[in-house]
């Protein structure tokens, strides 16, 4: 009997999308949820493959020039995108070309409406500093303004790729930070599973900047007000110095709960490296998930975020590899790109 050679009919190759790729968006929505916190809404055709991870999973948001003008980072070839060259091409423009970009938190994520919400920081102008080009966007933002959100891509192989909230099985955690990280803070204690306890302390710049998150099960958020003052060396200060608060928080509710901590406390403290938060990124997040029952999530000011890490590793003697420790941004310096 004469059989036909079997044609091996060739299957499309799944395409490898980039973890990363650009997102054409408009502004829908400017909600100002306090003084100093308002919930930018993007839309935008693509946002129905955005990455649906949320946590504290980061985002960039390449800003108009002040013609309003975008570059051709290929975010509308598909082609590009799939091939991932989005920071080849910004690089390769001349310089006065490039848009900025600044690095955000996605809040919410609504890939069925198509709708991504940012929660940005109106922050108070600082004398003698000018705006960065995100607070001068912010500033004048309104409907229907066009930006390139750089996002993660829900088709890519691994989805988690931009978050730093590693916790493994840990079932008590400590979530610590100023108003930057508490987009990120209000989404992690949202989703977190009602097993797992936690602690966040989030400081904000006005009592009226506190945000109605409900913790679940025994987690509690306290929110550190700075327009509450606070007793310094040389007095009262009505409004506390910017992770004073936090500091004083965190440093009181650590020798109450070394219970907890005890899976991550060594004997021989590890070793710290100096960080200059002047001139380098203080980044130190551990890349494998934590393997006891303590995991701690630090982010905002870099300064503050750097005597925190030197409590709890050196003066404490937790292990870095229990503890994520992200300088979001640094007093006077700009988000280097
Ligand atoms: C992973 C990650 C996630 C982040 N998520 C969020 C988020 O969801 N929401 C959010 O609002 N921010 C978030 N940030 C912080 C944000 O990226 C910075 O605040 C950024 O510097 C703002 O850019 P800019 O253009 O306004 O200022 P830049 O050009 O970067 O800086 C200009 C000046 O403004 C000062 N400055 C910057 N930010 C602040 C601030 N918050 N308060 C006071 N002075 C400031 C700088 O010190 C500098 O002197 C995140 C940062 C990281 C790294």
């Amino acid at each position: 009997m004469l059989t036909s050679p079997r044609t091996a009919i060739a299957e499309p190759a799944t395409p490898a999308w980039p973890a990363y790729r650009p997102f054409e968006v408009v502004v829908q929505r400017i909600l100002s949820l306090s003084p100093h916190l308002v919930r930018v809404t993007f839309s935008g055709d693509d946002l129905g493959v955005f990455g649906t991870t949320g946590l504290d999973q980061r985002i960039k948001l390449v800003l108009p020039l002040a013609d309003g003008s975008l570059c051709d980072v290929g975010q509308d070839d598909p082609a590009e995108i799939l091939a991932g060259t989005w920071y080849a091409r910004w690089r390769a423009l001349p310089e006065a070309a490039r848009n900025p970009f600044r690095t955000y938190t996605v809040r919410a994520i609504r890939p069925e409406r198509r709708e991504l919400d940012v929660d940005m920081v109106r922050h108070d102008p600082v004398p003698g500093v000018p705006d960065g080009p995100a607070a001068t966007w912010l500033r004048r933002a309104s409907v229907g303004d066009r930006l390139i959100v750089i996002g993660p891509d829900a088709r890519t192989a691994d989805p988690t790729v931009g978050c730093d909230w590693r916790p493994g099985a840990a079932r008590h955690v400590l979530l610590v930070g100023d108003e930057t990280a508490a987009p990120a803070i209000c989404s992690i204690i949202e989703s977190l599973d009602p097993t797992i306890t936690a602690q966040a302390f989030v400081e904000v710049p006005s009592s009226a900047d506190i945000q109605n998150v409900v913790a679940r099960g025994a987690s509690r958020i306290a929110w550190l007000a700075r327009d509450a003052g606070c007793e310094t060396a040389t007095g009262f200060e009505a409004v506390a110095p910017h992770g004073e608060l936090l500091q004083r928080a965190v440093r009181a509710w650590l020798p109450r709960h070394m219970a907890q901590l005890e899976t991550a406390v060594r004997a021989n403290p590890d070793a710290l490296e100096d960080v200059n938060v002047d001139l380098e990124l203080l980044w130190d997040s551990p890349v494998d998930p934590a393997t006891g029952d303590f995991y701690a999530w630090i982010a905002g000011e870099a300064a503050t975020v750097k005597a925190l890490r030197r409590h709890l590793v050196s003066d404490l003697g937790v292990a870095r590899s229990t503890i994520a420790f992200m300088g979001y941004w640094r007093r006077g310096r700009s988000e280097a790109q």
